[in-house]
């Protein structure tokens, strides 16, 4: 069991830095002292990961093969070309595994062990993934924990959890919402959120009607 860190979390000697953060400042000096790192080059790291690399990456891999019968064909049998296809890949990418949600089965995606993610199509994963809590129960109450995230899917749907590994880092594909036939790809792109990717979500839908749309409302 791990011991408790609530108590770090107060601040030490007058600094605003946890001691997490205060370790990493000192690494980072350390190291740039000693001529391993250019400073301009993590802040350049730390810049992509924060703005560039995000969800909207994986957003464009499950419209295009939403769209694209052939592409999604590829992006199931050997994901990580598929992707780099679209200009998207590196580090945290390099073995891509696509599943297909159907509606028969739903796919959820942890990892056990630490906090394994595809960086290149979801960008930092959100904290919830990182934690003990969702890296426990995911495996032993996927269900339980679809419904925590206003997932509910029907009891007849197989739900299978997949365990991301350094090595082989998983991505849902959804199913594409109702209605979304007369969709651009960029449209289709729009409704794909991080949580649909992961699992623990499903893609947004249409609205209705233009009147229930805020974006439609009259300026
Ligand atoms: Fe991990």
């Amino acid at each position: 069991m791990s011991h408790d860190h609530a108590h770090h979390d107060h601040q030490h000697h007058g600094s605003d830095l946890s001691p997490v953060e205060a370790r990493v400042r000192a690494l980072e000096s350390l190291l740039t002292e000693k001529g391993y790192i250019d400073p301009a080059a993590l802040d350049a790291l730390v810049e992509l990961y924060e703005t560039k690399v995000g969800p909207h990456a994986g957003a464009r891999v499950v419209a295009r093969a939403w769209v694209d019968p052939g592409f999604r064909a590829r992006l199931l049998s050997d994901a990580t070309p598929a992707i780099a296809e679209l200009g998207i890949g590196g580090r945290g990418g390099e073995h891509m595994v696509v599943v297909e949600n159907t509606s028969e089965t739903h796919n959820l995606v942890v990892c056990t062990l630490c906090s394994c993610y595809p960086w290149p199509v979801l960008g930092l994963p959100p904290v919830w993934y990182k934690a003990p809590p969702y890296r426990a129960r995911a495996v032993i109450d996927p269900r339980g924990v679809l419904a925590e995230f206003g997932v509910r899917l029907p009891d007849t749907t197989r739900i299978v959890v997949w365990d991301s590994t350094a090595e082989t880092r998983y991505m849902v594909l959804p199913m594409r919402p109702a209605g979304t036939e007369g969709l651009s790809e960029e449209d289709l792109a729009a409704l794909v959120t991080r949580d649909a990717m992961i699992g623990t979500g499903l893609p947004g839908s249409v609205p209705a009607s233009p009147l229930d749309s805020p974006l439609e409302m009259p300026a």
